[in-house]
């Protein structure tokens, strides 16, 4: 086994800890990856807190998670020791099903996910607040040596979970996209938005924040809660994609979609949606959501970011900060993803 050194919670609601713990060795078609940088994602404390569901603890969150390839198993044939990798929300999936073949492997029945989750021989998995992670190759992703890999490890969960609905939808020149909530996915989707060619708004609950939407390539700015600004963009978008981690009305959010606009959601807060017939009916609005992405998809997204020179905007911490950066994060006050320089462990 491999002996392996994480900060993890050893129960709910508890602070995370300096915790050991084992990973198995590297197996033929494994590759083991030196953890350099995790990104922290609103879903880390979803799950540390179990808002979804009761968590498996002791828990090491992290699945935005990027370094190099430190050891390659007899029969693995995509790196070599050395290169740059990354690993996201998923670890394995049946491979087998429909899902799977279609390149929805995150909606597979056996998909593992990278923590919080059981894997298929029925042993916990532990994510990247850690110093290293051994995963079959065919869920590990390259990563480009052009771009600053600190800032690219949240491509591999906010990254291709706002790419993915965005590319589905064909959002792109002549659209208006509204994207509502500007944190850690919501300015991922500003990015690809504007990179896809799109007139973007940031619809946000932080008035403080329109510069920094503007500097993100945004090209309006509306405050949420505001009804006169409101009231300016009504029955105006094509397409609206949701972040926000927290319940909140979407009603009025609908409404500025004009008829036959998509309201895309992807953000998960714990409690169900009251949605007024009205809001659907009036416009023949469509509803939907998006999950993460496939695993061609998210390579799609990699490469995509190597050639438009797409990253995250981070804030670099040290281990030790994890509990103020949930805070902040939790006050939807990140600029605009938190994530760990992992030599700090
Ligand atoms: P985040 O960085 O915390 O961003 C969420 C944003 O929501 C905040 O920055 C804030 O933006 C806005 N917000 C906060 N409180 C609000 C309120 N009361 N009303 C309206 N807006 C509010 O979170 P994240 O990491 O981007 O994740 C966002 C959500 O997506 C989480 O629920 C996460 O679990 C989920 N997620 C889903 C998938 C998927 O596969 N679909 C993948 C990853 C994450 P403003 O200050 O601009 O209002
Ligand atoms: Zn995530």
């Amino acid at each position: 086994m491999i002996q392996t050194k994480g900060y993890a919670a050893q129960a709910t609601n508890e602070q995370l800890q300096p915790w050991n713990f084992e990973r198995r060795e590297v197996g033929n078609h494994d590759v083991q990856i030196e953890i350099q940088y995790c990104g922290v994602c609103h879903t880390d404390i979803h799950n540390l807190k179990n808002e979804w569901f009761p968590g498996i603890f002791p828990m090491v969150p992290g699945h935005e998670i990027v370094g190099k390839i430190i050891k390659v198993g007899d029969h693995a044939k995509k790196f070599k020791i050395g290169d740059l990798a990354g690993v996201g929300t998923y670890v394995d999936s049946c491979r087998e099903c429909e899902d799977c073949k279609n390149g929805h492997e995150v909606f597979c029945a056996e998909n593992v996910q990278t923590y919080n989750s059981l894997n298929r021989n029925g042993q916990p998995t532990y994510g990247g607040y850690s110093n290293t992670i051994v995963v079959d190759e065919d869920y590990v992703f390259r990563i480009s040596e052009k771009l600053d890999l600190a800032a690219t490890a949240p491509l591999l969960c906010a990254g291709v979970t706002t790419y993915s609905p965005l590319k589905k939808w064909k959002v792109g020149k002549g659209h208006k996209l509204g994207v509502i909530g500007l944190g850690g996915l919501g300015h991922m989707a500003v990015k690809f938005g504007v990179a896809l060619g799109a007139e973007v708004t940031v619809f946000s609950t932080s008035p403080n924040k329109e510069e920094d939407a503007k500097k993100l390539g945004a090209h309006h700015f509306v405050v949420s809660k505001d009804e006169e600004q409101m009231k300016a963009v009504f029955h105006s978008f094509d397409f609206i994609l949701d972040t926000v981690s927290v319940n909140h009305d979407i009603n009025p959010l609908i409404a500025v979609l004009r008829t036959n606009g998509v309201y895309i959601n992807v953000g998960l807060p714990s409690k169900p949606w009251e949605i007024s017939s009205f809001s659907v009916v009036v416009g023949n609005k469509v509803i939907t959501g998006s999950g993460h992405g496939g695993l061609h998809e998210a390579q799609q997204m990699l490469d995509f970011c190597a050639e438009h020179n797409i990253v995250s905007d981070i804030e670099l911490i040290d281990i030790k900060d994890i509990d103020n950066a949930f805070e902040r994060l939790e006050k939807g006050d990140v600029r605009y993803r938190f994530v760990i320089d992992m030599s700090t462990l």
